[in-house]
């Protein structure tokens, strides 16, 4: 479909409309009609871009027809023309997408730039060092994001002038040499384009407009979005707006600030400025910015007005605001705004203040925390202690919080390496750049040598929620050799560090560090998250310890208690394979007794560990080979026989029978109790008796009995029926409160939840069995296609971590309603892998399922979800 309005001036849009003109261009909008000093411009929409791509990269003959119309509004607003030679104009082109995404797209400057109008800036600005400046890097930008030259081929060029002429910095350059340097670069831009450098600024503005369109489909735009779930359909914007510059003298400058601290939290007033340099030099990292305030003593008055313009984004906005600014000839300009990114410690802090500064409500503050980002408050810390009596090496800036301890490597490449053979890495580099972001996605922490708190590397560090320190200056990178040293101390690839990203400090070795607590402004939160939510929230967990961790994290019950992690203990697991061997049932009987005592015990810790709170323990669900040596286990077969008394022979034989092509669809779940009930009369038993010995010590337990992989009503009823049978014997019976329950993990199950239900007391999704067996794909295997599954688009996500809402959801869905059908008040729950994922936890809200199940520390990230469910459907019906 192609819309009929393709060009916006910035006067014509809002906030509202981020889907159409992007992020960035709707802010623009915004900010033009509340009187904000923006410069003039205009937005080709997101549209464009999609039907580009639609039609084989080709646009509408309406879009430059419209562009064009858009071209002579700038310029009769600016008072300025295209190539004029009194009064030139000069455009950047910028990308801007719905969602952010930091330096991934393309941006060129000075558009609008040839020899003529060089020649007009030489002389309106008296600046001739300033015109060449501009000249020389627009070429570079066209250059490299145009025509694909290679960056380092520009830079090469200047090196070989700063050589010839034995200088070091670019801001040594003179006039001459930016001249003679613009002369070799058009030079090289003909060698390698077999054409002259463009002079019309439209022919110059179309190519770049389409330059821009494509750096949505680049390498790292694509990583980009793969790591944060976003729609390779939504296509980019593309801004076009007039020049000012940062780099005309002292007497301008250019900026980033934040309304907040994006870090911390604080509510301070928070940036980095540098003068005389233009567009992304603060960005880059390559020189090290001053802080904001230092702008006071510079340029008060344009200080002032900063100030003030602060303080009017967040009034209007109601969100700590991330923006860019420049200065030009003391006239102060506003290039972007934006919700800041922020840490989830920031986010958090932010929320909870802004309610207190009555900008916000508490459901509004609740929705500000993004539930997956808690992950990073939910990581372990620095023990204090010992960190106290830790050497340390040298400090940078605290760009991003966390404590990360790892081997440091030198480039992307390396860390996404060693990070998938399990090793946890910090990349460590001069300064990163967009190519880096794999590596630092595979990397527990970042540290740079350069670059401020809104450089590259803290603003992406940020965003991931990755532990950044950025700026150590005392550290000299030599990435090619792969080593660093500091005050003499020399750090090679492989060696251990410990980075403190809340104080900035650097440590050689590991820092041991501790579990992480809620309490502060995250306790609040999570407080008026919980006065939302109706979803309740269980753990998975299989140990006291665990549950405690859950516990105190506010689960409000286990949802899932996988017995066989028990079987495989160094003390049981011997009988298990004496039970696994025996060859009849007085053997079974005599190896499954002396595990019993030991599932007792499990049970108890478990029961004292939740004491009033629900319990859900699964029967023994893998298949018995998996408690086995395999074949090629000589040595351990050898020792089994020994202990056991059974022949070589016999154990291999015993293996190969329980050899399966499928096992994950094979003899495993409550097809072992139906064919082996005495392994799940000893289970049962042993929790019975669990529960009766800790209610004697004033424990309530609370235990609910559940059969994994029922497909079949009778399967269930059958083994249901042996529990009721076993409370009767242990005299659990009227003395201990229990209920029976299933999983639906088979689709069968799903397609028959009517039936179970009338005899099932509880039902509990095995999203992960579920999905499987829906999509028919292996969850062992499945990692293989799955990857280019999700880069083609086929699966939004990975349906093993988020519910494939379409099909296995619906499945769900249904199952709940012929549940529900037969026994309104039925508990339903979920405790697969998506128990603990927050789309898939919203999901189960509109589904109507009671509760979730996930691990511990996913715990408070399901409550917030939970929260943002209930808000949201609230808001709907509003
Ligand atoms: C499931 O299948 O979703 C489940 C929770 O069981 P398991 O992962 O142990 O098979
Ligand atoms: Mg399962």
């Amino acid at each position: 479909m192609t819309a009929d309005k393709l060009v916006y001036m910035f006067e014509e849009g809002d906030r509202t409309m981020k889907v159409l003109l992007g992020g960035k261009g709707a802010n623009l909008a915004e900010m033009t009609n509340t009187g904000l000093p923006v410069p003039y411009g205009f937005t080709i929409t997101t549209q464009v871009c999609k039907d580009y791509y639609a039609n084989g990269q080709k646009h509408s003959p309406l879009l430059d027809e419209q562009m064009m119309h858009a071209v002579k509004k700038l310029e009769s607003k600016t008072g300025k023309k295209f190539g004029d030679t009194t009064n030139p104009l000069l455009v950047s082109v910028r990308s801007g997408a719905p969602a952010s995404m930091p330096g991934m797209m393309d941006t060129i400057l000075n558009l609008g730039m040839n020899d003529a109008v060089v020649a007009t800036i030489v002389e309106s600005t008296k600046n001739e060092r300033f015109a060449f400046d501009s000249y020389r890097r627009f070429i570079t930008m066209f250059g490299n994001v145009v025509m694909e030259m290679r960056h380092s081929a520009f830079e090469e060029i200047m090196d070989e002038i700063k050589h010839k002429n034995h200088i070091k910095l670019d801001t040594e350059m003179t006039t001459e040499m930016l001249k003679e340097m613009v002369e070799m670069q058009k030079v090289m831009y003909k060698k390698e384009t077999g054409e002259d450098f463009p002079q019309d600024p439209i022919e110059q503005l179309k190519r770049a407009r389409d330059a821009v369109f494509r750096s949505w489909m680049t390498d790292r735009a694509i990583v980009y979005r793969r790591l944060n779930h976003i729609s390779p359909e939504w296509g980019t914007a593309v801004n076009v707006q007039e020049m000012v510059f940062g780099n005309t003298g002292e007497d301008s400058g250019t900026g980033v600030a934040f309304t907040r601290n994006p870090s911390t939290g604080e509510n301070k007033f928070y940036g980095e400025f540098l003068m005389n340099a233009q567009g992304e030099d603060v960005v880059a990292g390559i020189r090290t910015p001053k802080k904001v305030e230092e702008l006071g003593n510079v340029l008060p008055k344009v200080y002032e007005q900063l100030v003030d313009i602060r303080a009017k984004l967040e009034e209007h906005y109601k969100d700590m605001q991330d923006f860019e600014f420049t200065i030009e000839h003391e006239k102060l300009y506003m290039l972007q705004t934006r919700n800041g990114k922020r840490t989830a410690h920031a986010a958090v802090k932010i929320a909870v203040d802004m309610e207190q500064e009555k900008l916000i409500t508490k459901e509004e503050a609740v929705l500000r925390v993004d539930p997956s980002s808690l992950d990073q408050l939910l990581h372990k810390q620095f023990d204090l202690k010992l960190l106290k009596e830790a050497k340390v090496l040298t400090s940078g800036l605290p760009a991003s919080p966390g404590a990360a301890v790892g081997k440091v490597v030198f480039n992307a490449a390396d860390a996404k390496m060693m990070a998938e053979k399990g090793e946890k890495v910090i990349l460590s580099r001069l300064e990163t750049s967009p190519e880096d972001i794999e590596g630092m996605h595979s990397s527990v922490g970042i540290l740079t040598a350069r670059g401020g708190m809104t450089s590259h590397a803290a603003v992406v560090a940020r965003g991931m929620g990755k532990c950044c320190v950025s700026g150590c200056d005392e550290l000299t990178m030599n990435e090619k050799e792969k080593m660093f040293t500091c005050n003499g101390t020399v750090v090679k690839e492989g060696d251990i560090i410990s980075l403190d990203g809340s104080t900035g400090k650097v440590y050689v070795g590991a820092i041991p560090v501790v579990e992480p607590t809620l309490s502060g402004d995250f306790a609040t939160l999570m407080s008026w998250a919980d006065g939302f939510r109706t979803l309740k929230v269980r753990t998975n967990a299989d140990t006291p310890k665990d549950a405690d961790i859950a516990r105190k994290f506010g689960a409000e019950g286990i949802g899932l208690v996988r017995t066989e992690h028990m079987f495989f203990e160094a003390t049981r697991i011997k009988a298990v394979r004496e039970m696994i061997l025996a060859k009849d049932l007085e053997g079974r009987k005599k190896a499954l007794a002396k595990i019993e005592p030991y599932q007792k015990e499990d049970f108890e810790g478990i029961f004292s560990a939740m004491n009033g709170l629900p319990v859900i323990i699964r029967m023994l669900d893998p298949p018995l080979h998996e408690f086995l040596p395999n074949h090629e286990q000589k040595k351990e077969i050898e020792e089994l026989s020994n202990e056991l008394k059974v022949t070589p022979k016999e154990i291999q034989e015993t293996i190969t029978s329980l050899h399966e092509f499928n096992p994950m669809l094979g003899f495993r779940g409550c097809r072992l109790a139906v064919v082996y009930p005495e392994i799940m009369e000893m289970q049962v038993r042993a929790i019975f008796n669990a529960a009766i010995s800790v209610s004697a010590k004033g424990v309530k337990a609370l235990p609910e009995i559940e059969i994994p992989i029922v497909g079949n009503i009778k399967e269930y009823s059958m083994l249901a029926d042996l529990t009721h049978r076993v409370a009767i014997e242990t005299g659990a019976k009227g003395k201990i409160h229990y209920t029976v329950g299933t999983m639906i993990e088979v689709p069968r199950a799903a397609l028959t939840a009517d039936l179970l239900a009338k005899n099932a007391e509880f039902m509990s999704f095995g999203t992960n069995d579920l999905t499987q067996m829906t999509c028919g794909f292996s969850r062992d295997d499945a990692g293989k296609f799955l990857v280019p599954y999700v880069e083609k688009g086929i699966y939004s996500r990975d349906p093993f971590q988020s519910i494939d809402q379409e099909g296995v959801g619906l499945l769900m869905k249904h199952a709940v309603t012929l549940a529900r059908g037969v026994n309104p008040n039925i508990d339903i729950g979920i405790c697969g892998e998506h128990g603990g994922d927050p789309e898939s936890v919203e999901f189960c809200h509109r589904i109507g399922l009671s509760n979730v199940s996930c691990s511990p520390y996913r715990v408070p990230i399901a409550r917030l979800a939970a929260a943002h469910a209930a808000i949201k459907e609230k808001q709907k019906k509003k």
